[in-house]
């Protein structure tokens, strides 16, 4: 089954998904990471998303649709999916549940982890990604995990779009506009919402019962 990892920006999305990528053979797709990508290729293309992205907002749907659903339907990934950042918004729900239509495929859990921005706040001004494993750590929740991380610290960066005011419009839009995302799923069986300022680990262990579903 595939899985919809829902939240703000900083809630821990991208910390629960590498653990299920790793214990349960998932494939994470964040349309984040997928529009971080085209930026790193330099095309006029990746130019407009980067400005969009470094100001907070939402890139346009057509381009993140034409992103995930060349994720979608790739065989390897079938029905192994965390979608990771993705639906944000109504027409991205129905966009989704048109291909995965297309593609036989389904939605199994909604994971909601919700966080308040108080707590965001420190987790998104702490947070750091390693340029060669993508791997993400938090210098202020984890500091021993920078000190001994294998791939070496000279390739931790900041992301650019985490300055603190950023961050705190980027948890505002992101509230404002996928509430309505979130009031379409919550209400279904599938939908699951977890307390996203517990333990890394106890989330983890609650992700894990649901999944064992
Ligand atoms: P994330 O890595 O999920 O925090 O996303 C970083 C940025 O990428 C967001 O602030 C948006 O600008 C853009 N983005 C990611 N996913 C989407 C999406 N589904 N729809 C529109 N913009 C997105």
């Amino acid at each position: 089954m595939n899985i919809i990892l829902f939240g703000p920006p900083g809630a821990g999305k991208g910390t629960q998904a590498q653990h299920i990528v790793k214990n349960y053979k998932y494939f994470q797709i964040s349309t984040g990471d997928l529009l971080r990508n085209e930026i790193k290729k330099k095309t006029t293309l990746g130019e407009d998303i980067e400005k969009i992205i470094s100001k907070g907002e939402f890139v346009s749907d057509s381009v993140v649709n034409i992103l995930l659903k060349n994720a979608i339907k790739n065989l390897k990934f079938k029905d192994k999916i965390i979608f990771d950042g993705y639906p944000r918004n109504l027409l991205q729900v129905e966009n989704l549940k048109k291909n995965l239509i297309e593609f036989k495929q389904n939605i199994g859990a909604i994971i909601f982890l919700n966080v308040t921005s108080d707590i965001i706040e420190k987790r998104i001004m702490g947070r750091v990604t390693c340029e060669r494993c993508n791997m993400t750590l938090n210098k202020y929740l984890n500091p021993k995990e920078i000190e001994s991380h294998p791939c070496g610290r000279g390739f931790l960066k900041k992301r650019k779009d985490d300055g603190s005011e950023i961050a705190i419009y980027r948890y505002d839009t992101y509230m404002e506009k996928t509430k309505p995302v979130l009031d379409f799923y919550s209400n279904g069986p599938d939908f699951h919402e977890i307390d996203g300022s517990l333990e890394i680990q106890v989330i983890k262990g609650k992700i894990e019962q649901i999944l064992k579903v």
